[in-house]
C-alpha cells in the first residue's frame, strides 16, 4: 500500500482546539526586518561598499544588515556601534540581487543605536546633531552672510571646530550666498510663467538655498524655458543628513512638513522635483521605507531629479542637439544617490550631443565624503582614502572644472583638487535658457 492510501489517524474536528507552539517566547519583541531572510550571503553587498573597501575595521553591509538583524534575535544582543561607519551611500542597496532592504536595516539600526546606546551629551552626539541639522545652523548664517563668511573663514574657527566639535581642520567650512534662492525668488515675483496646466514644485534642499543659490535660479529659468511655472512650496531638510546620523526623530519632524506642502502642491497636480539627487532619493525611497505619514506614497510616486523630469517630458535631447555652448570640458562625478535612482550616465549622455561640451565620466568610485561622514575628524581620513581614485581621474579627465548633481560630492571634489565644481543645470541653462 502506499503512504497515499495509509488511513490517517488525524481528526479534522479538533482543528478548532488547536494552540500554537511557543518556539520562540521573545518573537513578539523581535524586531526583524522584512527581508533579512531574502539573504543568501552572495557578499556583492560587502564587496561594492567603499567604506569596506578602505577600513578594514568596518564588518560591510550583509554584517550591519540582515546578519545583525538575526543576531538580535537573542534578547542580549544590541546594535553594534560600528553601524555609526556606514556611510548611508546606499551602493549596497543596488548590488544586491535578493532586493534586502540593505539603507532601510542601516537607518532603523543606526537610529536604535544613537536612540539607545549613545551618550547625549557626549562630544560624538552633540557634532552629529549639529552636522545632521545644519538647516539650523544655515538658516541664522545666512542672516549675515559676510559676517558669517568672515568668521568662517578664520583658523581659529576651524581650530575650535576641530578642538570642540571633533570637525577636520583640513576642510574649508562652507561659505553663505548674500542672496538665498528663496529670497530672489521672492524679489523677482516667483514664476515668470503662469502655466496650471504645467506646473512644478521646486525641492531646493538646504544648500542650493543658503549656499549655491545659482543652481535653483538656473533650474527655475530651465524650466520655465519649456513652459512650466515654478512653485517654491514652504520645506524643510530633506532628512538626508539626519538619517545619516541615526537622528530619525529629526528627520521624521522635516518630513511631516516636506510631505504636507508638497503633497498640496501634488493635489493641485504639480510634480516634485529636486536639483540635489540625495534629496530625491530621500523623498523617493527613504521617507516610504521609514515613515509612515499620509501622502508619503504619492510624494515617492510624484518625485523626479530635475533633469530627469524633462528627459522624461520634454524633448531635450532634441533641444540640447539644436544648442551650443563656449568650448568648455568637465570631470563629471555621478553621486552614489544618482546611481541609485538609475541616473548615473544621464548627464554625460545628454550633454554627449551639446555643441562645444565635453563631459567626461570619472569612473564609479565614490567621492567619499558622504554629506556629513567627511565632516567628522575620525572619518576624514578614511572619505579621502575613498575619493583618492575620483581625484586621480579627475585630474586625467580633460579641463579643470568638474561636474556633479550633489552639493558634498562638489566639496570634496573641490577639496581633492582644487577645481570649480558646477551642476549640470547650470551647463543646461546656458545651452537652452
Ligand atoms: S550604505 Fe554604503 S557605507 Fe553603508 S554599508 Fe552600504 S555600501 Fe557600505
Ligand atoms: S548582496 Fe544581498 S543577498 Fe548578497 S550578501 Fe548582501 S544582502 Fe545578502
Amino acid at each position: 500500500m502506499s503512504d497515499a492510501q495509509q488511513p490517517s489517524d488525524f481528526d479534522s474536528t479538533t482543528i478548532d482546539e488547536f494552540e500554537p507552539v511557543d518556539i520562540f517566547p521573545s518573537s513578539e519583541d523581535m524586531d526583524l526586518r522584512p527581508g533579512a531572510d531574502n539573504c543568501y550571503k552572495c557578499t556583492s553587498c560587502d564587496t561594492s561598499c567603499p567604506v569596506a573597501e578602505v577600513d578594514e575595521d568596518f564588518p560591510g553591509p550583509k554584517f550591519q544588515g540582515p546578519e545583525q538583524w538575526r543576531l538580535k534575535r537573542h534578547e542580549d544582543v544590541d546594535v553594534d556601534d560600528s553601524i555609526m561607519s556606514c556611510s548611508n551611500c546606499m551602493r549596497c542597496d543596488d548590488a544586491c540581487p535578493s532586493s534586502v532592504p540593505l539603507s532601510q536595516m542601516h537607518n532603523t539600526a543606526r537610529g536604535e543605536y544613537v536612540e539607545e546606546h549613545m551618550n547625549k551629551l557626549s562630544r560624538e552626539y552633540l557634532r552629529n546633531r549639529m552636522l545632521a541639522n545644519y538647516r539650523t545652523l544655515a538658516s541664522i548664517g545666512s542672516k549675515i552672510p559676510r559676517i558669517s563668511n568672515f568668521f568662517m573663514r578664520l583658523g581659529i574657527t576651524s581650530t575650535l571646530g576641530a578642538k570642540i566639535m571633533g570637525m577636520p581642520t583640513e576642510r574649508d567650512m562652507p561659505q553663505f550666498a548674500t542672496e538665498t534662492f528663496r529670497q530672489w525668488f521672492k524679489k523677482r515675483g516667483g514664476s515668470k510663467v503662469s502655466n496650471p496646466d504645467k506646473q512644478v514644485a521646486y525641492f531646493h534642499g538646504c544648500y542650493s538655498n543658503y549656499n549655491t543659490p545659482e543652481v535653483g535660479k538656473a533650474m527655475v529659468r530651465v524650466f520655465e524655458s519649456f513652459g512650466y511655472e515654478v512653485l517654491v512650496p514652504k520645506q524643510q531638510c530633506s532628512g538626508t543628513p539626519m538619517f545619516a546620523n541615526g537622528m530619525l526623530k529629526d528627520a521624521r519632524r522635516e518630513a511631516e512638513v516636506n510631505v504636507r506642502e508638497l503633497g498640496k502642491a501634488i493635489d493641485n497636480g504639480a510634480d516634485v522635483i529636486a536639483s540635489c539627487t540625495s534629496c530625491s532619493m530621500a523623498l523617493r525611497q527613504e521617507y516610504p521605507e521609514l515613515f509612515d505619514i499620509d501622502g508619503v506614497d504619492e510624494l515617492s510616486e510624484r518625485t523626479y531629479e530635475a533633469m530627469e523630469f524633462l528627459r522624461i517630458h520634454e524633448d531635450l535631447h532634441g533641444a540640447i542637439r539644436e544648442s551650443e555652448v563656449d568650448p568648455q570640458a568637465f570631470a563629471y562625478h555621478a553621486p552614489c544617490h544618482a546611481r541609485n535612482q538609475g541616473l548615473d550616465r544621464q548627464a554625460v549622455e545628454l550633454f554627449r550631443e551639446l555643441d562645444g561640451a565635453h563631459v567626461e565620466d570619472v569612473g564609479e568610485s565614490c567621492s567619499g565624503i558622504s554629506g556629513t561622514y567627511g565632516w567628522k575628524s575620525e572619518k576624514y581620513e578614511t572619505s579621502m582614502k575613498i575619493g583618492a581614485e575620483m581625484f586621480d581621474h579627475m585630474e586625467h579627465a580633460e579641463g579643470e572644472v568638474g561636474m556633479t548633481e550633489c552639493p558634498t560630492c562638489a566639496m570634496q571634489m573641490n577639496h581633492g583638487t582644487g577645481y570649480e565644481i558646477r551642476h549640470p543645470l547650470e551647463l543646461l541653462e546656458e545651452a537652452v535658457a
